[in-house]
């Protein structure tokens, strides 16, 4: 865990890419653009696993003599139908957020409870690919907002970093503060992303590979998620990687003050 986290400090720049995502107002007015388009993207979206299921349907009826293919279509189907939810979940958790400002209700969420959790909800997948994720807490910080959100921001960057990893390699999930700000960051050495790709695999529906999100059954909403999670919390998500060697995501939020303490009551 630990060389895999220093070569990404040390790393000179040099061919390797650097996105830092900044909460400003143009990147809002910009959001708000992107919001326009985003019922379209939805019916789009929908319509693919939608029509499969429909198409599927059929085939079990025109099928119903030949046993071994009805089960291989009601497979298929069941792949189709856990899409449409994970699909329908990730957008009630996007429009959550939007709807939603953490900051309103804000609890103090200690980080090092969030990376074990989103670490233990990944352990199926990892598993499935013979992959370890490593934790390595330096600094036990507390954050203000919502434990649920910073949970599930940092549980699709470790979703991410184990989805697109070759089989045996290991994810690394750092925590240090600098400066008031916490940062967490999740270390893959897989398959990396392209330098014209780096800003866009932010928005909403947007992937790399359709092809292979498809198969591995994507949603293409995760890191919208982590990107609204990221400004709703007065923080940053910011991207680094090298095409064939890995990424790292890092989710910067600012660090909550010292509790106050209740004045001791006068005898
Ligand atoms: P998806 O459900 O497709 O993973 P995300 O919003 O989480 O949706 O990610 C968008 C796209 O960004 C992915 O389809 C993939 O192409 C790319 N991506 C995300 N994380 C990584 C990573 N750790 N390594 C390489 N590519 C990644």
């Amino acid at each position: 865990g630990m060389d895999v986290h220093l070569r990404v400090r040390v790393a000179p720049l040099g061919n390797r890419f650097m996105l830092v995502l900044a909460a400003d107002r143009t990147e809002e007015l910009r959001l708000a653009g992107v919001r326009r388009d985003f019922v379209a993207n939805v019916s789009h979206e929908l319509k693919t696993p939608i029509g499969a299921v429909s198409v599927l349907a059929e085939a079990i009826e025109a099928a119903a003599e030949d046993p071994d293919r009805v089960r291989s279509f009601a497979q298929r189907m069941q792949v189709e139908a856990d899409r449409l939810g994970r699909m329908t979940k990730a957008l009630i958790d996007l429009s959550r957020i939007q709807s939603d400002d953490p900051l309103d209700h804000a609890e103090r969420v200690p980080i090092g409870r969030v990376v074990e959790v989103a670490v233990d909800r990944n352990r199926v997948l990892a598993d499935s690919k013979r992959m370890r994720v490593i934790p390595r807490v330096l600094d036990e910080v507390d954050v203000l907002g919502s434990e649920d959100l910073i949970t599930m921001a940092v549980q699709n960057l470790v979703a991410n970093a184990l989805q697109y990893s070759p089989e045996a390699t290991h994810v690394g999930v750092g925590v240090r503060v600098t400066d008031g700000v916490v940062e967490i960051s999740v270390t893959d050495k897989g398959v990396g992303i392209a330098h014209d790709d780096l800003e866009r695999v932010f928005e909403r529906f947007y992937r790399v590979d359709p092809a292979r999100s498809r198969v591995t059954g994507g949603t293409g909403l995760g890191l919208s998620i982590v990107k609204h999670v990221a400004s709703s919390h007065g923080g940053e998500v910011t991207l680094w990687s090298r095409p064939g060697q890995g990424s790292t995501f890092t989710l910067r939020l600012p660090v909550a003050g010292p509790t106050a303490t209740a004045p001791k009551e006068i005898a």
